[in-house]
């Protein structure tokens, strides 16, 4: 098992890839605190956990709050002693997220709370835990939006990926030293309800897909594999990285007929 004995925090643990990270974590032998905001949601992921054996317990935390952030890694230690992974995976896209002209102030501003400001609270009472576990890995869920710029836009979610690329990368250096490894994990587009609920017609998936080389949206667990290996010590030389997992699509100028 390539977690055992590690105990691993993932925020929007309740839905898509936080979910099938904490059920794959799980299973590889750590125990798993589920952070969300939608209360049923990660109860539901903590009782599936639990129906296969394994350990885990839910807290309600919105990451963009910092009394919640403190509060969900100070769960970790408290219910399971300490903490050696955190994924900071948590993140929206707002259906009034366009160009800059369009969009609202007030959609750039809820976006870049959670989806930056989150992961920057997230490590800000995650890495002292981490350091007095003796050092540990810290994923960031970024996308593949934060490296190319896309005709359909959604500027306030891009920008706030770009700043998830930029703050990993800082923190994997400040950190080196101290056995913490903090990658940023940049998943391509995906068949979960994030991405689907805005591509609700066959012409607009096809405006998506015709950019993947490999034709189709990729799951949210094939995302939680890769998760597992940046969580995991077969990892043990990768920090600072931008791990994509994409179809293919950042490496395409033409793509298959
Ligand atoms: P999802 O909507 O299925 O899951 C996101 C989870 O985060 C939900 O359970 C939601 O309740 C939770 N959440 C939202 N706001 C929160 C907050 N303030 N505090 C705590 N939890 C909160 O989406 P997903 O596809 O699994 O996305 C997970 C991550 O992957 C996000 O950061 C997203 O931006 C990123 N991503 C998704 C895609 C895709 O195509 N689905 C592509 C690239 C990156």
């Amino acid at each position: 098992m390539r977690l055992d004995g590690k105990v691993a925090l993932i925020t929007g643990a309740g839905s898509g890839i936080g979910r099938e990270s904490a059920v794959l974590f799980a299973a590889e032998g750590a125990s798993v605190v589920v952070a969300d905001i939608e209360d049923l949601g990660g109860q539901e992921t903590v009782a599936a956990i639990e129906k296969s054996g394994g350990r885990a317990v839910f807290v309600h935390a919105d990451v963009a709050k910092a009394a919640d952030a403190a509060k969900m890694i100070d769960a970790a230690e408290q219910t399971f002693g300490k903490l050696n992974v955190l994924f900071n995976n948590a993140g929206i896209m707002h259906g009034k997220d366009d160009d800059a002209v369009s969009t609202d102030e007030a959609i750039w501003d809820l976006t870049m709370n959670v989806n930056a400001k989150g992961v920057f609270l997230g490590c800000k009472y995650g890495i002292p835990a981490i350091r007095r576990a003796g050092g540990g890995s810290i994923i960031n869920t970024a996308s593949f939006v934060a490296v190319l710029g896309a005709a359909t836009p959604q500027v306030a979610y891009t920008a706030s990926k770009g700043a998830v690329l930029a703050l990993t990368r800082e923190l994997a250096v400040v950190h080196a030293r101290e056995s913490i490894r903090v990658n940023a994990l940049c998943p391509g587009p995906l068949r979960t309800e994030l991405l689907m609920k805005f591509l609700d017609t066959d012409a607009k998936k096809q405006r998506r897909l015709v950019h993947i080389p490999m034709g189709r949206f990729g799951t949210a667990a094939e995302i939680a594999r890769a998760a597992l290996f940046l969580a995991s010590d077969d990892s043990s030389f990768v920090t600072g990285t931008e791990f994509l997992v994409d179809g293919g699509i950042t490496a395409a100028y033409v793509t298959p007929e």
